[in-house]
């Protein structure tokens, strides 16, 4: 089968890695001619941003699938027309690209999400009390697009975009829980995981799985997750973005419509990983047993700070000597403050260990250039 997918970074690389194990072919694009997957895949260099790119790149293929949400969902709207099946289909995707659709359609179907309003003129009209968090209704991607604004000193920074005005939710812990559904209507759930972001860079730190919660928290998740499979009318594999409260309240902060980074430790630390997953919704395949079958958890690797250029590893001789240490880079040649250029996964017998190891590894490496 000819499978095209838009966006050519390590998501795309890392299904592509899975999938070679079974019998297809595999297009990719993306705007940067060293993408990560432009030496594993058939690669075309263009903008999945652009109308007539995306229709001359889908046209032929027997399915098209994404790993980044920020593509032209009009043009795989126009493949669905002519018949190519488009995974997940363009209409999620648009409700998901635009943070007020995507408010409103937790909204409509009762899936529960921090209180909002949308700002569409000035923030004169804001009612929501102080303090309450901005996201600009499109464009936001990696904590760029949301600020918390505290005081009315700081709504003089208010963005003047279109935005969500979102209620700021007591946060205890950041979850997450990846869903699929294949064209058959079958679904599965991967084990919750929780993630602790760096509060400088707003990437994930360490993502850690699994996590034990109260029967209570579980029940709400599992009512999120069959609410949210039962709506979205489409194959697809989906992350769902959770906060904890203070008050054991579950609230759905955002959906990724593809994989996504809070999946990475299923590689080594589940019965099959998010990769197999999405492999098989896009071929609607039956669905891979998802079990967690040790404590397993991700490190980011991320350009350091103070670096650009040809990437160095630092320390990887260390890490490559640990036992259930598993190491996965992207293929990205060029480093910068922040990129994302790889990441670890640790295998251990429990929780403490599990995070002494993270922090172990965490220390040993370093993203640097020449
Ligand atoms: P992005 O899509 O850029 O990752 P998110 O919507 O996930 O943006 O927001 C980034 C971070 O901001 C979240 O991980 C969370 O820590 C914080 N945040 C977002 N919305 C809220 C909220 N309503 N209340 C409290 N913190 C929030």
């Amino acid at each position: 089968m000819k499978i095209g997918i838009l966006g050519g970074g390590q998501l795309g690389r890392m299904l592509i890695q899975e999938a070679l194990k079974y019998d297809d072919e595999f297009y990719t694009l993306d705007p940067a001619s060293d993408a990560p997957c432009h030496n594993i895949s058939y690669f075309t260099q263009g903008n999945f941003n652009d109308y007539e790119t995306v229709l001359n790149f889908g046209k032929d293929k027997d399915v098209v699938t994404i790993e980044i949400e920020h593509v032209n969902a009009d043009a795989l709207a126009e493949l669905e027309n002519q018949g190519i099946k488009v995974v997940p289909n363009s209409k999620i995707i648009k409700t998901i690209q635009q943070k007020i659709l995507q408010k409103e359609f937790y909204k409509a179907h009762d899936i529960p999400s921090p209180e909002f309003e949308v700002m569409d003129g000035s923030s004169d009209e804001i009612k929501m009390p102080l303090p309450f968090v901005q996201k600009m209704n499109t464009g936001g991607y990696d904590g760029k697009g949301v600020q918390v604004i505290r005081t009315a000193e700081d709504m003089k920074n208010m963005w003047t975009q279109d935005s969500v005005i979102e209620k700021l939710v007591d946060i205890d812990k950041e979850l997450s829980v990846i869903v699929a559904r294949n064209e058959n209507g079958e679904t599965k759930t991967f084990p919750v995981t929780e993630m602790v972001a760096d509060p400088k860079l707003n990437l994930l730190d360490f993502n850690i799985c699994p996590v034990f919660l109260s029967e209570e928290i579980e029940e709400q998740i599992n009512s999120i997750t069959e609410k949210f499979l039962n709506a979205i009318n489409s194959p697809g594999l989906f992350a769902i973005e959770l906060f904890l409260d203070k008050e054991g309240k579950v609230w759905v902060n955002e959906t990724a419509p593809r994989l996504h980074n809070s999946g990475h430790q299923s590689q080594e630390g589940n019965a099959n990983s998010q990769f197999e997953q999405m492999y098989r919704v896009v071929k609607n395949l039956p669905l891979a047993d998802t079990d967690a079958i040790i404590y397993s958890g991700m490190l980011n690797l991320v350009g350091a700070e103070g670096f650009s250029g040809k990437v160095i590893y630092e320390g990887m001789e260390d890490v490559l000597r640990m036992p259930e240490t598993y190491v996965h880079l992207y293929g990205k040649t060029e480093t910068k403050p922040g990129r994302k250029m790889g990441h670890i996964n640790v295998l251990a017998d429990s929780r403490e260990e599990l995070m002494e190891k993270l922090v172990m590894v965490k220390g040993m490496v370093r993203v640097i250039a020449e």
